[in-house]
């Protein structure tokens, strides 16, 4: 069974379609990885899983487990948002902000950020500022606070970047730990070598057509020879 599914999707801005005819599903515990040229429509596209953004038609649908609302979601970082004024454990907890009419947060939402802390290794930083950590800390916090959001789906966009080489494989390494938990990945990335080293599934953007398919069958296809130019590592 299916956990999301994509069926004849049109995104626009404007009545200016940005993606279109687009079919594609996510079952429990895969990985895909989205790429495709800047412009292609991918933030756009995790913007419309998440409902920020509401079709021009098609559908979009969960099942499985996974449900709006309980997706968690980790948006590309512009450096402004890297300076956000707010200590390690208030960014976590805020993950929990939308869930609580009360001026406090519970004992179990507390129970998680810490959990999710010490899931990603950042929990000897729970009282520093946010502001102070390096990038690869900084994606680490996010991380977990998306994870509080979650146990089923978690949606990346672009996670590793602007980090250096080291943070980069360790942001890697702990997402591919949390799939091969059982979490269901869904990853916005430039970085094609990772995607088909990594992924379950590819879907390829592109604006004369998109390709969805098993990374074998992406290889074969000759859709990425484009972003592949560069050679496989
Ligand atoms: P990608 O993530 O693949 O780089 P985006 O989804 O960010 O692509 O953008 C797809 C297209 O939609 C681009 O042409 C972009 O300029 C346009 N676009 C993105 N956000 C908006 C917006 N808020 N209003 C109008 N156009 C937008």
């Amino acid at each position: 069974m299916s956990q999301l599914t994509v069926k004849n999707l049109e995104l626009a801005y404007e009545g200016k379609a940005v993606v279109k005819g687009l079919s594609f599903d996510v079952k429990k515990g895969e990985y895909l990885c989205v790429v495709g040229e800047n412009g292609s429509g991918k933030t756009t596209l995790m913007k419309s899983i998440l409902r920020l953004i509401k079709p021009q038609s098609g559908e979009i649908s969960f099942a499985d487990g996974a449900r709006v609302g309980r997706i968690g979601y980790l948006p590309q970082q512009k450096t402004a948002q890297r300076d956000f004024p707010a200590s390690v454990k208030e960014v976590v907890m805020s993950a929990f902000a939308s869930k609580t009419w009360l001026p406090v947060y519970t004992k179990a939402m507390k129970q998680k950020a810490e959990q999710n802390l010490e899931l990603l290794n950042v929990s000897g930083l729970a009282e520093h500022p946010f502001s102070e950590l390096s990038g690869g800390q900084q994606q680490r916090v996010l991380l977990a606070r998306a994870l509080c959001a979650t146990e089923k789906m978690l949606l990346l966009d672009e996670p590793v970047n602007g980090l250096d080489p080291t943070a980069t494989s360790e942001m890697y390494s702990v997402i591919k730990q949390l799939n091969d938990q059982g979490m269901t990945v869904i990853m916005i990335t430039h970085d094609i070598n990772t995607a088909v080293n990594t992924a379950d599934k590819i879907l390829h953007l592109n604006q004369d057509g998109h390709f969805f398919g098993t990374t074998e069958e992406y290889l074969a296809s000759g859709f990425g020879d484009a972003l592949l130019k560069g050679g496989l590592k």
